[in-house]
């Protein structure tokens, strides 16, 4: 399954737009280009809709993960010259949705934070590795790990560690 990146956006539940060109100097489709055929294929010719694991952008190396959803639809509007691709995503049925993150074992690093934990922490921890300060690469850690039954949904049990921190305590754990 492809990963769909979006930038952040102040407000709206999920953002849908991408800002990039259809095709790159060579002329061969973008990804989201690629993301267009699909849905495209899916809205007129009745292809079953592509899944996609759909993640926002929120600082330079933080992202957070949104979900599974099918991509339905897509077209492009003009903006400033640039092509916009906005695209129409449904969320996939719950049942499919768990069936995959359990098979995915990328989802072992980003247990489903919420957006809104992922926010409070950002506050509370000022954009900074706990540890060191460090602005750069900075990961949303799970204080007590997830596979040990710590929680993904109280910012209480986050914190924000750059990547050499968060490596180093992985390796302590494991
Ligand atoms: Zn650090």
């Amino acid at each position: 399954m492809k990963d769909m990146i979006f930038p952040r956006r102040k407000n709206g539940p999920a953002p849908k737009s991408v800002d990039q060109p259809v095709r790159n100097p060579g002329g061969s489709l973008t990804q989201n280009g690629l993301f267009y055929q699909a849905a495209k294929q899916h809205a007129s010719d009745g292809k079953p809709a592509e899944l996609v694991k759909v993640y926002e952008k929120i600082r330079p190396g933080i992202w957070t993960y949104n979900g599974i959803f099918l991509l339905v639809d897509a077209w492009i509007e003009q903006s400033n010259g640039r092509n916009v691709f906005k695209f129409n995503l449904e969320i996939a049925e719950d049942q499919s949705r768990q069936e995959i993150e359990q098979n995915d074992f990328s989802f072992d690093h980003n247990r489903l934070i919420p957006a809104e934990v992922k926010r409070e922490v950002w506050k509370r921890d000022k954009g900074k590795c706990v540890v060191c300060g460090s602005k750069e690469n900075l990961h949303f850690d799970h204080i007590i790990p997830y596979s040990k039954g710590g929680s993904s949904l109280v910012a209480e049990n986050i914190q924000l560690l750059c990547a050499k921190h968060n490596l180093e305590k992985r390796d302590r754990i494991e």
